[in-house]
């Protein structure tokens, strides 16, 4: 039986199991966090990411091994290749890593991005505000998620303030970008090359945190760019796995934000949603087998249940609605499981959407 080693084992990783379980793999996972919610899908070996003798451990008992987070250190994948193969691949890793290194990919492959200048200190900022206006969106080059570690820089007298408050170095500014919508361009590339694209997905965020998701996007000729985006950053990166390209909307035109080398929110609700679900896909990618159809069933909609878990969670058990509960502790801005729905037409998922929020007050 095929053995797949996961570095990470939160809830990405347990739906990554779920998919594998209907291909008939098996898994084990590295994460250092006590009974993590992939435990339900594996033997997970409690050791730190970076740990050497459990990356050998992982190593030693999977066949193939990949990630479910970015922020795994790129040093502990070097210390894995190349007796079991890494997918996706260090490079990918590295360039997402760095906001800065990201955005001089995307600048490479014609891949459109708001202004941006790196910052190291107050003076770097000034400069950054003087060559690309007010607002700017100063954020930490690495480390940064769900909107944490970056802050609206609205006035250059606040350049001191806002620099020191983000650390002090290895910080970027970006232009504010006005955009209309956020979209996100979800792909798979096999070991062989094969691309596949889903449906673009419209995103909307609370807070910084993805709350609200609808496919396939209303986007008509948007859809032609993303993929070229796509299938740019994939080739480029000899990539294998799924993608996700974060995208800004202005007018007719698209903005790249940021990309995440792994399974991402925002296509969760392909599980249920799409002929193949993104997990089965990545699988399959990582595998080299032939990649599964990425069409929607219908009008999907996907609602994250973040922070505390409904009391009357009926609401969501009900059909058409497919409750998914990862099993985690609730904490304030914690991603505690989500919600699709998968309807005939764009107007009646919205009105669900709609009507389950009001339900759920969010
Ligand atoms: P990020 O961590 O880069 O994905 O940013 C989190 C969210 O902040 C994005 O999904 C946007 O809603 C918002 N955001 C990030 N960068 C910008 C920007 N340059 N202009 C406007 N909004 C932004």
């Amino acid at each position: 039986m095929t053995k797949i080693g996961v570095i990470g084992a939160g809830q990405l990783g347990q739906m990554l199991g779920y998919a594998g379980q209907r291909l008939g793999l098996e898994f084990i996972f590295l994460d250092p966090a006590d009974s993590p919610p992939a435990a339900t899908v594996g033997p997970v070996l409690k050791y730190p990411f970076d740990s050497d003798a459990g990356l050998q451990k992982l190593a030693s008992e999977a066949d193939v091994i990949t990630y479910e987070f970015e922020n795994v250190p790129v040093g502990a994948l070097a210390k894995l290749s190349p007796d079991t193969p890494v997918y996706p691949p260090a490079e990918a890793l590295e360039h997402a890593q760095d906001r800065l290194v990201e955005k001089t990919l995307f600048g490479s492959l014609d891949i459109p991005v708001a202004g941006f200048h790196a910052v190291d200190c107050a003076d770097d900022l000034r400069e950054a505000i003087d060559n690309l206006g007010l607002p700017i969106v100063l954020k930490t080059r690495r480390f940064g998620y769900d909107g944490k570690g970056q802050c609206i820089v609205r006035d250059a007298a606040d350049a001191d303030s806002a620099v020191a408050e983000l650390g002090g170095s290895a910080l970027i500014a970006e232009q504010w970008v006005p955009f209309d919508r956020e979209l996100s361009a979800i792909g798979a590339r096999n070991v062989s090359g094969d691309i596949v694209v889903y449906p673009l997905t419209e995103n909307e965020h609370r807070n910084g945190i993805l709350s609200v998701s609808r496919a396939p996007a209303d986007a008509g000729m948007l859809r032609e760019t993303a993929t070229g985006f796509l299938t740019r950053l994939l080739n480029r990166l000899d990539y294998v796995g799924v993608l996700a390209l974060e995208l800004f909307v202005v007018g007719d035109h698209l903005l790249a934000n940021e990309f995440a080398p792994r399974v991402h929110n925002s296509g969760h609700w392909t599980i249920e949603g799409a002929q193949t679900s993104q997990f089965e896909n990545h699988l399959r990618a990582i595998l080299d087998m032939r990649l599964g159809d990425t069409d929607a069933r219908g009008s999907v909609g996907m609602l994250n249940l973040i922070g505390e878990m409904p009391i009357d969670r009926s609401i969501l058990e009900a059909a058409p609605w497919h409750l998914h509960e990862y099993g985690k502790d609730p904490r304030p801005d914690r991603k505690l499981g989500h919600a699709t729905v998968v309807t005939e037409d764009p107007l009646s998922r919205d009105e669900a959407l709609e009507n389950m929020a009001l339900l759920l007050n969010i």
